[in-house]
């Protein structure tokens, strides 16, 4: 049975390594940011102020693998593909899971 922990799971990497303004991987530590109550992780000022201008196309996404509207504050961030640095956000780790799952079997 799989835990709920979260942290170290295979495929999932640290939030201090990506850029939720546009949805990639940074290669170096990013910067956290506070807004709306919610925790952001942006590469730079240029991310910092365009979140806080279009913060309500940029805060909120689609869960991968059910579709439904999340905050990308709460998500659980992972990779569209593998060794590409385009990321994909999940409301939980049942979805994280289901979505590579699904992956894996195709
Ligand atoms: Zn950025």
């Amino acid at each position: 049975m799989p835990t709920e922990n979260s942290h170290c799971t295979a495929g999932q990497f640290p939030n201090e390594q990506v850029c939720m303004c546009n949805d990639r991987l940074q290669y170096h530590e990013s910067s956290k940011v506070m807004h709306d109550n919610g925790v952001f992780y942006i590469c730079g000022s240029r991310c910092h102020q365009h979140l806080i201008n279009n913060f309500r196309e940029i805060a909120f996404v689609t869960d991968a693998f059910s579709g439904k509207t999340i905050s990308k504050s709460d998500a659980i961030i992972g990779l569209k593909e593998k060794n590409q640095p385009v990321l994909v956000y999940f409301e939980n780790i049942k979805n994280f899971k289901n979505y590579y799952a699904v992956k894996a079997s195709k």
